[in-house]
């Protein structure tokens, strides 16, 4: 793949929308956004105050999460519609922490990539093998299983606007361990060759786990490698900056 990286970053549960201003008015003077599709992913109530501050600056705006209904008695939840009103272009789906303790699973994960992709947004389908799938040697069973479970009943022509980050559960957040460039080769090269049988080699696959300047290098220096979704180190726009920098 020669087209551009994506990089993006998922601010989880921080920022208020002040802080969520401060940080795209420091990354939006940066010059090397042109290099790269990058993205952010403020937590909900930023939204609307991120699109207006982001302006036409070239940085797509994500969410960190939707319900796969327009709408509906599901207090606590956002819609797709609810998105799109606040400017959002790409929604992140099945994130390890949202399997973990939100209640999301394969199938709930496919009714909202079926769901963004109606509603013209771009889903980011989260997948990861746990810490025992890598013991096992099971990591990559495991990762195609979810991103088949995923895409199931979806036709390829609508997938083509999907965005995939391969998360292993081990490499993510403070207790993670990076993953070594070689098992991320594996696993993509392996998504790749699935997502081929399936019309959908164009996909591009993102890595996500305890990416810093250190290491993006590496990483994105893989064939199957074609963005990174990065956490804690691009908290600050200057992180971020550094990862996009280093990739
Ligand atoms: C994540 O939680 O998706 C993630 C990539 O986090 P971190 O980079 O902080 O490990």
């Amino acid at each position: 793949m020669n087209a551009r990286l994506w990089i993006g970053t998922s601010w989880k549960m921080h920022k208020t929308i002040a802080e969520a201003e401060a940080y795209v008015g420091e990354l939006t003077a940066s010059p090397l956004l042109d290099r790269v599709e990058a993205f952010i992913v403020p937590p909900f109530t930023a939204l609307a105050a991120v699109h207006r501050a982001l302006g036409d600056a070239p940085v797509h705006l994500g969410a960190q999460t939707m319900h796969w209904q327009d709408e509906g008695a599901q207090t606590g939840e956002i819609s797709p519609l609810m998105l799109r009103d606040c400017g959002v272009g790409i929604v992140e789906l099945g994130h390890s922490e949202r399997r973990a303790s939100h209640g999301e699973t394969d199938a709930t994960v496919n009714a909202k990539v079926a769901s963004a992709l109606r509603h013209g947004l771009r889903p980011l389908i989260c997948v990861g093998d746990q810490g025992d799938d890598l013991d096992a040697g099971a990591s990559i069973e495991t990762v195609l299983r979810q991103v088949k479970l995923a895409i199931k009943g979806i036709d390829t022509a609508s997938l083509g606007r999907a965005l995939i980050a391969y998360e292993p559960v081990w490499a993510i957040g403070e207790a993670g361990r990076p993953a070594e460039p070689a098992h991320v080769a594996e696993v993509h090269g392996a998504l790749r060759a699935m997502l081929g049988q399936r019309g959908l080699a164009a996909l591009p696959l993102l890595y996500g786990g305890s990416v810093d300047r250190a290491n993006a290098g590496a990483l994105t220096a893989l064939a199957n490698v074609d963005g990174l979704f990065v956490g804690r180190a691009a908290w600050t726009a200057r992180g971020f900056e550094e990862v996009i920098e280093a990739a």
